[in-house]
């Protein structure tokens, strides 16, 4: 007898995930591949699993949620917009889940959460699936990871109220970083580097994150 559920977890069901998403305008053929290959409910809670690959939101632990596949899908496709992305900085590990998907496109891949029982959840997933070029710790993302910089790429999956220009400084030359930038209700998605003349913003829509908090919680 099957256990209850497993179809949904099944990698048909994935696979739908990927063809909607190509229905909504995902092209990139590595990101779709990618996100064939990790397994959604893995990160959601059990409780939740057979809704994993459902285009949406779902909460996690402690009130925060992990991001809509969609969203993972345009984040990723956007990093890939970099011209040889090596290292990659992610704000917000959460449940881990974007930070999987980067990890099976770029070969290093960094990750800080601010509530360190979501960095540990997270960093057991890693391990359990086999994902060793992902390191993630507890620490206020604001200050970026600077013993690790230089970054290809710095997505920021959570929003802060202003553009973060400080971590400018931890990018390559031709880095940028990806982030939500606003207010509680909805915020814009930025692309932001560091031009010749100072910093140069690109707006790529709406979106809506929970938002970038300071300070850790132990
Ligand atoms: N990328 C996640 C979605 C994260 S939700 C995923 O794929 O599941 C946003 C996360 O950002 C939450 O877990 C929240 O605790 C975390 N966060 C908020 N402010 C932060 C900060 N200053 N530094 C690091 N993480 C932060």
């Amino acid at each position: 007898m099957n256990a209850p559920g497993i179809g949904m977890t099944s990698q048909r069901t994935r696979q739908r995930m990927i063809d909607r998403l190509r229905q909504k305008g995902i092209d990139n053929e590595q990101v779709l591949a990618a996100m064939n290959d990790v397994p959604r409910h893995i990160f959601v809670d059990e409780a939740l699993a057979h809704r994993a690959y459902e285009d949406t939101a779902l909460p996690i632990k402690f009130a925060q949620t992990i991001s809509q596949p969609y969203i993972v899908a345009r984040m990723s496709a956007e990093v890939m917009t970099h011209p040889s992305p090596q290292k990659v900085l992610e704000l917000g590990t959460g449940s881990g889940y974007q930070a999987a998907v980067l990890s099976r496109l770029v070969p290093h891949v960094f990750s800080i959460e601010r509530i360190d029982k979501l960095t540990r959840i997270a960093r057991r997933r890693f391990i359990n699936l086999g994902y060793r070029n992902i390191r993630c710790k507890t620490d206020d993302g604001y200050l970026g990871w600077p013993t690790e910089a230089p970054f290809d790429v710095i997505i920021i999956t959570a929003a802060p109220p202003e553009p973060p220009l400080e971590l400018l400084d931890q990018l390559t030359e031709d880095g940028f970083i990806i982030v939500p930038v606003g207010g509680k209700a909805r915020q814009t998605l930025q692309k932001i580097s560091r031009g010749s003349s100072g910093p140069v913003i690109e707006n790529m829509g709406d979106v809506i994150f929970v938002p970038l908090l300071e300070g850790v919680e132990r």
